[in-house]
Parts: structure tokens; sequence; C-alpha cells
């Protein structure tokens, strides 16, 4: 569609990023150009409002550049969900594989209850491992997935297939 169009003629394949052979998509041209960045909202904020949204959780970083104002468009409040050891109060932790070594994202455990219905926001979905661990995270904190939207999904990394379960039916939207 147009919408597609006009969002991939702003993403830029950077080859050998952040390794060799890795093509990297950067979504700083993106949002850059106030014209792409308020489609891509408006789009993420549709996606909010047909999950039935209460909250939406960005993963950082660029999760939160897209998250908050998919937030406030849609009318719902920002969690973010954030590597180890910066949010300063109580948190729930969540471990997960990255291809060498392990990383960890927490997240306020005051932020979410029962009864929340939340939209996971990020960029680019690639193996999935991150959107994983953060839905892992949303369901012990008692909350209920209401879907993950992102702007890119990396297709040939296997990341929708793996995510199945961890949706158990909610919708993965990718623009
Ligand atoms: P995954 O856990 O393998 O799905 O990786 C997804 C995470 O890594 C997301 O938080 C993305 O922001 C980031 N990421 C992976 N590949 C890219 C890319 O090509 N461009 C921008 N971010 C990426």
């Amino acid at each position: 569609t147009d919408i597609t169009e006009l969002l991939l003629s702003r993403i830029r394949d950077v080859a050998d990023y952040p390794e060799p052979g890795v093509m990297f998509k950067d979504i700083t041209p993106l949002l850059a150009d106030p014209e792409a960045f308020a489609v891509l909202t408006d789009a993420l904020a549709e996606a909010a409002r047909a999950t039935g949204a209460t909250k939406v959780v960005g993963l950082e970083a660029r999760g939160f550049i897209l998250g908050a104002p998919v937030a406030l468009r849609a009318g719902l409040g920002f969690i973010p969900v954030r590597k180890a050891g910066k949010l300063p109060g109580a948190t729930l932790s969540q471990a997960y594989d990255l291809e060498y070594g392990s990383a960890e994202i927490e997240v306020h455990a005051e932020d979410l209850t029962a009864g929340d219905r939340v939209l996971v926001v990020d960029d680019v979905l690639a193996t999935g491992g991150t959107a994983e661990a953060s839905l892992e995270l949303i369901r012990r904190a008692g909350a209920e997935v209401a879907g993950l939207a992102v702007l890119m999904e990396l297709g040939f990394l296997g990341g929708r297939a793996r995510l199945e379960p961890a949706l158990a039916g909610a919708p993965l939207k990718a623009l």
C-alpha cells in the first residue's frame, strides 16, 4: 500500500552493522520525517485501538520512541520495559538468551496489574527473543497480552513462529 511504501522508503539498510554479515534496518530517517512519523504513529495507534489495549508497553530503546506517541494518540498509559538496572522502583525481571550470552529486561511491578490488556510496541521484530521475554513479563505481572505491534518484521528470522506460544492467539501486527 501507499503507507507501506512511504515507511519502507524512510528505512535505511546499513550493511555489516553492528557486526559483519548483518543488514541493519535504521529507522532514524523515518523519525526525522514528520509526515512519515505521523503515518507510523497513527497506524500503530489504530492497532492499539483494534486490540482493545488498556496500556502500551515500549521496549527499550526504539520501542520508547514509537510507543510513547502511540500511547498518547490512543489515549493510553505508556509503560517502559527497560534493560536491567535502570528502573528505580520494585521490578519484575525476565532473562532471555541472545546469540552469544543473555540479557535481562525489567518492568515496574506496580505498572501492570490484573485487568490490564497490554499492547507491546517495538521498531523491529528479528528473532523474537526480546518480544517473547516482554510477553512473559506482562503475564507474570498478572496482566493480559493484547498484542504486539511493530514497524517491521524480518520474516526470514522466524520471529512470528517463535512468538506463537507466547502470543497465545493475540495478534502480531507488522506494518
Ligand atoms: P530480537 O530479539 O532478535 O527479535 O531483536 C529485536 C530487538 O533488537 C528489537 O528491540 C530491535 O530494536 C532490535 N533490532 C534487531 N534487529 C534490528 C534492526 O535491523 N534494526 C533495528 N533494530 C533491530
